[in-house]
């Protein structure tokens, strides 16, 4: 069977490697960068299934994609709602997913009656291609009304009510064209400036309810949209439980950590369902795991051969500023055991924000 890949970053290039021992499934990535119509075209026909790495693509790409529908997994309709952030939280509150509460904003008198509305603070985002915290800003005071439609005003946009969580976690599944769904456990994801920085599993003191909240969301996400693929949930811990922050229609950074540390990896599942096959199991393979993002200062030769725990991916990019050039992940029988190779990785890594390397 033959598969394309919508991207050939990073995350194309694990969903291939994940299924190199499978040589009946022949898997192409395709540069959505360096496309023409005539190219894509050609190889949308030339593939049996068509995936993608990102939901970022434009529309003019997507309109390439409406003939090819039922070769696409996760649908039209997944990629469609999940490459905006309004058709996005409509889709969460219809699942039964509680979210911030949120409007469309189109003009500078519409940021005004969201303040009304929602309460300060709000966050604004663009509703299309915001990622790592770009195209978004904090609104404190009626006075930042203006500067933030100065700012990202030129765009549709969505504001929502600030959340006030005590942490991030994710929760990542997949699903299979017959709806059987398997989940990754939760992890706790730590962002700087926008980026994820680390991701931990076990996330410390989560509760059974708080477990079982996230599965039951994105069970409740998957099955609402008869999904197919890996699917990840960005979700805040607040004290009256779980509240969605978005949704990836893809494999995640947050699950990175399932190549070497679950029994099946969120890439290989999302292969495997996209293909119509069955599903690996999720089980952890480790008591604790971490996954540390390398970003702008790799430095190789050092975390090669320091690290006997650590398993080190480096994307093969050019080096520049806020941009993920690899992720180590460290796998431990202990949590005690990974923090202290972390707070050893971190030593190593100067955009590293891991606090016990302080
Ligand atoms: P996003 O691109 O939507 O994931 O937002 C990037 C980061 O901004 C999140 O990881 C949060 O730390 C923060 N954030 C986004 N939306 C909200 C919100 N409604 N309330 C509080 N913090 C938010």
């Amino acid at each position: 069977m033959k598969i394309g890949i919508l991207g050939n970053g990073q995350l194309g290039q694990m969903l291939m490697d994940s299924v190199q021992d499978l040589p009946e499934l022949d898997i192409h990535l395709y540069d959505l960068r360096a496309h023409s119509n005539d190219a894509l075209t050609a190889f949308l026909a030339s593939v049996d299934r068509v995936t993608y790495e990102t939901e970022n693509i434009p529309a003019n790409i997507v309109a390439l994609l409406e003939p090819m529908a039922e070769k696409l997994y996760p649908s039209l309709t997944a990629l469609k709602t999940f490459q905006n952030r309004l058709l996005e939280k409509n889709a969460l509150r219809a699942a039964g997913i509680a979210t911030a509460d949120f409007c469309a904003v189109n003009s500078l008198a519409d940021i005004n009656e969201a303040i009304r509305t929602l309460g300060l603070p709000i966050v604004l985002k663009t509703t299309t291609e915001g990622y790592d915290g770009k195209g978004q800003y904090v609104l404190r005071s009626e006075a930042d009304a203006e500067p933030a439609w100065q700012a990202i005003g030129n765009r549709e946009l969505i504001a929502e009510a600030f959340v006030s969580f005590s942490r991030e976690t994710s929760v990542i599944a997949s699903r299979d064209q017959e709806g059987n769904l398997v989940v990754w456990p939760m992890t706790e994801n730590v962002h700087h400036e926008g980026i994820l920085r680390y991701s931990l599993y076990p996330a410390a003191n989560l509760s059974d309810a708080v477990i079982e909240q996230a599965e039951r969301y994105i069970r409740q996400l998957a099955d609402s949209l008869d999904y197919v693929g890996t699917i990840t949930l960005e979700l805040f811990e607040t004290a009256n439980g779980l509240v969605a922050n978005e949704v990836a229609p893809r494999v995640h950074n947050s699950g990175h950590w399932s190549i070497e540390g679950a029994q099946t990896s969120q890439f290989r599942n999302h292969i495997l369902a996209i293909s119509g096959r069955a599903l690996g199991a999720t089980t952890p393979r480790y008591d604790a795991v971490a996954m540390l993002n390398v970003i702008s200062d790799e430095n190789p030769a050092k975390l090669a051969e320091t690290m006997p725990l650590a398993h080190r991916h480096s994307y093969g990019k050019e080096a520049r500023p806020a941009r993920k050039l690899g992720h180590v992940t460290v796998t431990a029988s202990s949590v005690a055991e990974r923090d202290q190779t972390m707070n050893a990785l971190a030593a190593l890594l100067p955009s590293a924000v891991w606090p016990l390397s302080e």
